[in-house]
């Protein structure tokens, strides 16, 4: 029998397990863990080697249809077993059922008595894998505490340099998973964080990879949790949770210590599960600002950068945000233009596609990695004075 473990960070439910005639097969659906959305899944399902199995195994996603931005079901999950790393699942066979529903449907080898098959919406990026990056970028970042979480787990932030306040230069904030199952957002940060140490940058940044470490442990989704979204948390007059009172009072300390104007706080997050490519949001008033910002012209330049990875438009605003379930709170975005007067983008890079390829870990490395370029390289990045 092929039988479904829970661990702390798995995310699956309505899960079925059955022996068919020629095939096992497997049924699951992602679970929203108290959110409004349901997107991310993680499961693993274990050979009890209680029977002999077909050697094939039928892999099911159920209700694709109530998933984020799942009108099409072209979204590529992955798998590994007990002998091999992550890699790609493939595309599901896409089945339309009478009354308009939509499944996914996989057929992979059975795993031996003993072994496992995991699945995942994309490559999860877990703490562990922050821990082999700041290893291998041998010390360049620094890991600190600012704070704790809901369920006290720690908050950190990396930085390269602390910063002077009496003599500011032009700098930059990072974040990922403020929704917790973007994962490849996670990947995309990865990639900058390795790239910023390889050139060895004196361009100062400071970086909180995991906004929340409870939505990550706990295998949540994270976009449009509960209590609040944690992007819909910013204000308008106070945080609303606590992570990011956390981060904007560490956002305080790093303002005092940059030249604001010249500086930018780039937010990592991962798109609706059908999207493909890389694209940016800016804050919709940013824009009427005079005299403007460099942010347009960073992000054409980032978008040049990225070649057939951008996904046309490129910069976007957020127009759908006001009939959102939290519209009417500030996201990280509006907090950096209101609150700290800092020009401020995000940047959603697809699950799973990007200029006409499926994606692998290296491949979000390498998108983190032409990011970091233009940061390090844009002309006044890093210099002090205003
Ligand atoms: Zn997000």
């Amino acid at each position: 029998m092929l039988t479904f473990q829970k661990c702390e960070n798995s995310n699956f439910a309505a899960a079925e397990s059955s022996v068919e005639k020629e095939f096992c097969r497997i049924a699951f659906t992602s679970s929203p863990h108290n959110g409004i959305a349901r997107l991310w899944f993680r499961c693993l399902v274990r050979n009890d080697g209680t029977e002999t199995l077909p050697d094939q195994t039928r892999i099911v996603l159920k209700n694709i249809q109530g998933m984020l931005c799942c009108d099409k079901g072209i979204f590529v999950p992955v798998i590994r077993r007990e002998d091999a790393d992550w890699g790609r699942l493939g595309r599901g066979l896409r089945r339309i059922l009478p009354d308009g529903r939509q499944q996914l449907e996989w057929t992979v080898k059975t795993p031996p008595p003993g072994g496992f098959l995991e699945l995942a919406f994309c490559y999860p990026y877990d703490p562990e894998d922050l821990e082999k990056t700041l290893e291998e970028t041998s010390g360049f970042w620094k890991k600190e505490e600012i704070g704790v979480t809901g369920s006290d787990r720690i908050l950190y932030r990396l930085s390269n340099s602390c910063g002077n306040p009496d003599a500011p230069v032009a700098g930059v904030y990072l974040l990922a998973r403020q929704h917790a199952g973007e994962v490849s957002g996670a990947w995309v940060l990865d990639g900058i964080l390795r790239r910023l140490a390889e050139r060895g940058t004196d361009l100062p940044v400071w970086c909180v990879p995991f906004a929340d470490p409870d939505g990550v442990a706990q295998g949540d989704y994270g976009k449009d949790s509960f209590p609040q979204d944690m992007n819909r948390s910013w204000g308008p007059y106070a945080q609303m949770r606590n992570e990011t009172r956390e981060i904007a009072v560490d956002l305080r300390l790093w303002r005092r210590r940059i030249v604001p104007e010249r500086s930018l706080v780039l937010d990592l997050h991962s798109p609706g599960a059908d999207e493909t490519g890389v694209y940016a949001y800016r804050p919709q008033h940013e824009q009427e600002r005079k005299p403007a910002w460099k942010t347009e012209l960073l992000l054409r330049s980032l978008e040049k950068a990225l070649g057939a990875a951008a996904a046309q438009p490129f910069q976007r605003t957020s127009g759908y945000k006001p009939y959102s379930a939290w519209g009417s709170f500030s996201n990280l975005g509006e907090f950096c233009l209101n609150s700290l007067s800092v020009p401020f983008a995000s940047l959603e890079t697809s699950y799973f596609e990007a200029g006409g390829r499926i994606l692998d870990r290296s491949d979000y490395r390498r998108i983190g990695g032409a990011i970091a370029d233009v940061l390090i390289d844009f002309p006044g990045n890093g210099e002090g004075g205003v």
